[in-house]
């Protein structure tokens, strides 16, 4: 995480839903003889959605056929489950032991019932009704408990999704919903409440895919930022940027509209205890990576739309302000906060480093007010 999510973000109460409909399916498969609608529980006189909707029961059917026969071993795969519901600890003791199927025919039948769950069932008007909420009105309410920001809280440079004015919580576009433990290897977590949390695009799809947050390539338990709170674990107050300009010779002979050898990103304040989880926030979701690339395409005309400086004394004190007030709007505007620290590192910098970057500055400047008037007058 970049940012924390504050403490009255909510769990999403459709997947609070249909955690407890499979929690209590497997407590009631352990003394029941038959696939029946008593597996399930009644709502307001009403069936489950999980028993009445067809393809739902059909999925659970399957899995109720892919149980152990014995009692006694359905009531261990049920404590298995239910006994480690709290998936915050996995993200801090790499002793504690996940939840293991041992039975890859109950571990398969889970992963298509909880992935039919996740995909299908959530959005049905029943289980809409007896959830008594949905993922859409469940993304507004996420918005309004973290200051209506729309800005990924894991990046800080994309937003999550748009509303669009006149229309109802229900017709508004929601952000995707990233697994926090991905649904391939963590079945019985796929609509697990504790398991979600809404991010922009490309953090889910592009960056994280099916990564797994609690092990490495090989294999190998680590720790990893837990997103929901209670927790507020976060690394924006450690992250720094650093650049490098080109040299001038390298400039003359080279390409102008990119003056930097390098863009930086660096947590190298961050606790021995946070920098474990920040560099697996880095593998994961290639935030710097993310990063470094905006700020070396887009430096020279960022600066110059961002500050309009008029003249080099003014490029500097505009600096000077800039980077002594963290904006209002760095978790809500995209980039914001990482240009804050671009000034932060560039206001620190000695009058030479200045003067030469001022040079670049006045170029694009200038540059860009020809094409203007080339477009103007030509
Ligand atoms: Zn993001």
């Amino acid at each position: 995480m970049l940012f924390p999510l504050h403490q009255t973000t909510p769990r999403c109460a459709v997947f609070e839903f249909l955690n407890s409909e499979l929690l209590y399916f497997l407590r009631a498969s352990i003394t029941s003889e038959n696939f029946s609608e008593t597996l399930f529980r009644a709502h307001a006189g009403a069936p489950s959605v999980c028993w009445s909707n067809r393809p739902t029961r059909e999925w659970f059917h399957q899995l109720w056929k892919s149980l152990p026969k014995v009692s006694q071993d359905r009531q261990n795969l049920f404590d298995t489950i239910n006994n480690t519901q709290d998936i915050q600890v996995f993200f801090d003791d790499t002793k504690t032991a996940l939840p293991i199927l041992e039975s890859d025919i109950v571990f398969e039948a889970m992963k298509s019932l909880t992935t039919h769950l996740f995909t299908r069932t959530k959005d049905l008007a029943d289980t809409k009704l007896q959830a008594n909420s949905s993922i859409e009105s469940h993304y507004q309410q996420f918005k309004c408990a973290n200051s209506n920001s729309e800005l990924c809280p894991l990046c800080g440079t994309a937003l999550l999704s748009q509303n669009r004015v006149h229309l109802s919580d229900e017709e508004q576009w929601r952000a995707d919903y990233d697994h926090v433990l991905c649904k391939d290897k963590y079945p019985i977590y796929s609509v697990h409440p504790g398991n979600f949390v809404p991010t922009c695009h490309i953090c889910n799809s592009k960056a994280k895919g099916a990564k797994d947050l609690l092990r490495d390539k090989d294999g190998n338990r680590r720790r990893a930022f837990y997103p929901l709170p209670p927790a507020q674990e976060c690394c924006y107050r450690y992250a720094e940027v650093f650049v490098t300009p080109k040299k001038k010779a390298e400039l003359i002979t080279g390409y102008w509209a990119e003056p930097l050898a390098e863009a930086y990103v660096s947590f190298q304040s961050a606790p021995p205890d946070v920098k474990p989880k920040i560099d697996v926030w880095e593998e994961v979701y290639k935030v710097p990576s993310r990063v470094e690339q905006h700020i070396t395409t887009h430096f020279c005309e960022h600066i110059a739309a961002d500050l309009r400086p008029t003249n080099f004394n003014d490029f500097h004190g505009q600096l000077i302000r800039f980077a002594n007030a963290m904006p209002l709007d760095y978790r809500s505007m995209e980039w914001r906060f990482w240009w804050q620290r671009v000034y932060e590192h560039l206001s620190k910098q000695d009058q030479d480093f200045l003067r030469d970057l001022w040079s670049l500055i006045d170029w694009k400047i200038r540059e860009k007010s020809d094409e203007d008037m080339d477009l103007v007058f030509s």
